[in-house]
């Protein structure tokens, strides 16, 4: 194809998924145009005007792909020629069994690889509203601080609900790990609005001295604090922290999320004094969310506090809450399976903006996104990795597996992947099971990478 006369795919913000959305683009030998608002235009967070900025800490995490959903990440970009992974690899500090990079370094390299990519145009300038009808292939990768323009007009071309300005983020458990000897399956008064048995709920029961040892550990735990700029976060309105409800009054939460009415413990058949209900997350029922619960304590309270919950007491966890300021949209309802705004497909979006959460899972939605819009510029088969692999546990989470009434930002973890299936029917032990997902997963990788190739490749 020439390329010359070909239209180029236009991506919107150059941060961690922008960049490797164009990398991904030029890489298939399509014309792309990078457009950054910074310098002209700055965020609450970056500081910079440069491309790939990290605006916190300098780590990707975990970098072991045999038992962390994180690491396997990683080294599925390494293996789809990821732009990022290379320049974090490439500026790599030490840093035990993590990636840490020298952000100065690191961004200064995803910078200068693209404008030495000759189908890289990057323009400096902010997108105004929606993106000019005239481009016809879009990737929207604006992040969680997306300028107010477009965001405003986002949120009118997706309706007020579908458009989060701030998260909520109750802890997420793997179900495998709460103790159904303690806990139980009921619905409040066994009701059911989704046609179900009224048993929708797992139930944590706690007893008057329990409650109280609870609510005093609550109290006391250690809260991560608000940015400046987070301080006009509008949460108050709906969504108060669950410390925040407590500090209230001692029955505060016994009337609100640990409420006990219309439940009864099978085990002693009475109404126990307080209940914690976790709700299922996902289609496969791997992942429960503790209703309620979304919360500013920091993560080492919070698994400490949340395990003197009767059956969570070796509760692991697939994410822990939180609350920030960040765009994101209603992705299971909104996008289609490849990303594309099903009320407008020149539209693709990527990054956090799509409700995953980190610098890794930002960037490998761009890197979807931008094999994505290859594809369609190249008129070849737009082919979604599997569900078995990092990228198409996280992709099909935010597009189709997770619950779109509550939905909120995720992380990868293994509890995204389907369950392994041994000929015998037998689970393998607990300690085999990550490194036995991940193999799976770079297996099926391989298979896709090779029917779905980028040109490049
Ligand atoms: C304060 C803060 C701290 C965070 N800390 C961490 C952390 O420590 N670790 C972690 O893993 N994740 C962290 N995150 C979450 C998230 O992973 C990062 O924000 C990540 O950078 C998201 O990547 P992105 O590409 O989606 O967005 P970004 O990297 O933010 O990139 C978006 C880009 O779009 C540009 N832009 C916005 N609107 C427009 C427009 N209209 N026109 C043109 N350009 C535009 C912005 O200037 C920006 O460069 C943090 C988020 C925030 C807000």
């Amino acid at each position: 194809m020439n390329t010359e006369k070909q239209a180029p795919v236009h991506v919107v913000g150059g941060g961690l998924a922008g960049s490797e959305a164009a990398w991904q683009v030029a890489r298939a030998g399509i014309r792309v145009v990078l457009h950054e608002m910074r310098p002209g235009h700055g965020t609450e967070a970056h500081v910079t005007d440069g491309l790939a900025e990290l605006v916190c800490s300098n780590s990707f995490r975990s970098d072991d792909a045999e038992n962390n959903a994180v690491g396997l990440l990683h080294e599925e970009m390494r293996r789809l020629g990821s732009l990022i992974l290379a320049a974090g690899d490439r500026h790599r500090l030490p840093a035990g069994g993590a990636l840490a990079v020298d952000r100065a370094g690191f961004s200064a390299e995803v910078g200068a690889r693209l404008a030495a990519e000759p189908l890289v145009e990057i323009r400096r300038g902010e997108i105004v509203g929606l993106p000019p009808r005239e481009w016809d292939s879009v990737i929207v990768a604006t992040g969680p601080l997306t300028a107010p323009a477009l965001a405003q007009a986002l949120r009118e071309l997706t309706g007020v609900e579908s458009l989060a300005f701030f998260d909520a983020i109750a802890p997420i458990v793997h179900r495998d790990s709460i103790d159904l000897e303690v806990a139980w399956f009921q619905s409040r008064y066994d009701k059911s609005a989704t046609g179900g048995d009224g048993a929708d709920y797992i139930n944590c029961p706690l007893d008057r001295a329990l409650y109280e040892a609870f609510l005093a550990a609550l109290l006391a735990g250690e809260t991560a604090p608000f940015r400046d700029w987070e301080r006009s976060t509008p949460y108050f309105e709906g969504c108060l922290p669950i410390e925040v409800m407590a500090s209230r009054g001692p029955e505060t939460l016994r009337y609100g999320p640990m409420k006990p009415v219309g439940l009864t413990d099978p085990r002693s058949g009475r109404r126990p004094h307080a209940v914690v209900q976790l709700r299922q997350d996902n289609a496969l029922g791997t992942l429960y969310n503790m209703v309620g619960f979304q919360t500013k304590l920091k993560y080492g309270e919070q698994a400490r506090v949340f395990r003197m919950i009767p059956g969570l007491e070796n509760a692991e966890f697939a994410r822990l809450g939180g609350l920030h300021r960040n765009t994101f949209l209603n992705s299971p309802q909104l996008l289609d399976d490849r990303l594309r705004l099903r009320a407008d497909p020149r539209l693709r979006f990527a990054g956090q903006i799509t409700g995953v959460e980190g610098y890794v899972e930002s960037a490998a939605i761009g890197l979807l996104a931008g094999r994505f819009a290859a594809a369609e510029r190249l008129g070849r088969p737009v082919v979604a990795p599997p569900p078995t692999t990092a990228h198409g546990a996280l992709l099909g989470h935010i597009t189709g597996g997770a619950d779109a009434r509550s939905f909120q930002p995720m992380n990868v973890n293994f509890g995204l992947f389907p369950p392994l299936s041994e000929p015998d029917g037998r689970r393998p032990k607990r300690k085999e099971r990550k490194p036995a997902l991940a193999a799976r997963a770079l297996a099926d990788l391989e298979i896709w990478r090779r029917a779905a190739p980028l040109a490049a490749e």
